[in-house]
């Protein structure tokens, strides 16, 4: 089943025996534990969603299952249980696109959006300029803090994984 990992969080070394070995060796310890932190919190959020999608007026239930920040990540929006919900994959697209309101149930969602109703007034486009910014931020950090070096193919990768 496909959300099986999310079912029973596993342990960090079964989480990566799933990851492409190769590229698992150019992750220090570090990365290892952001990358398996961020696992278990999706995992919380998925069981606490009930393996549904949480708009309470979804037409598709059927979609594949997504992790949406209530607070954009690229506004600083957290990877927490206080901040993330799961939607399906359709309800996702067209909320960041403002096409449809999401509202969120009484349960099994952070209480601050609690039976809710949210729209946007405008599509959510990527600020390129902001997105750059971070990329380079999140580069230095891994020269630096990490003292790692990654090929620029490698180094997208991880960021797609990790700001996605
Ligand atoms: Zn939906
Ligand atoms: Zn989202």
């Amino acid at each position: 089943m496909a959300y099986e990992i999310y079912k029973n969080i596993v342990s960090k070394e079964a989480y990566f025996k799933s990851w492409d070995q190769s590229k698992l060796d150019t992750l220090n310890a570090d990365i290892e534990d952001a990358v398996y932190h961020r696992y278990t919190v999706k995992a919380k959020v998925m069981q606490r969603a009930g393996f549904r999608c949480q708009n309470t007026e979804c037409t598709t239930p059927k979609a594949s299952l997504t992790w949406h920040h209530i607070k954009f990540q690229k506004n600083e929006g957290r990877d927490s249980e206080r901040n993330t919900v799961i939607l399906c994959k359709t309800c996702h697209d067209k909320y960041h696109q403002a096409k449809l309101t999401v509202k969120y149930p009484k349960k099994g969602v952070p209480s601050h959006v609690a039976g809710h109703s949210f729209r946007l007034e405008a599509p959510d486009k990527v600020n390129a300029k902001i997105l750059r910014k971070k990329m380079r931020a999140f580069r230095r950090s891994i020269r630096g803090t990490y003292n790692l070096e990654v090929t620029d193919e490698e180094f997208m990768w991880l960021f797609r994984y990790l700001f996605s």
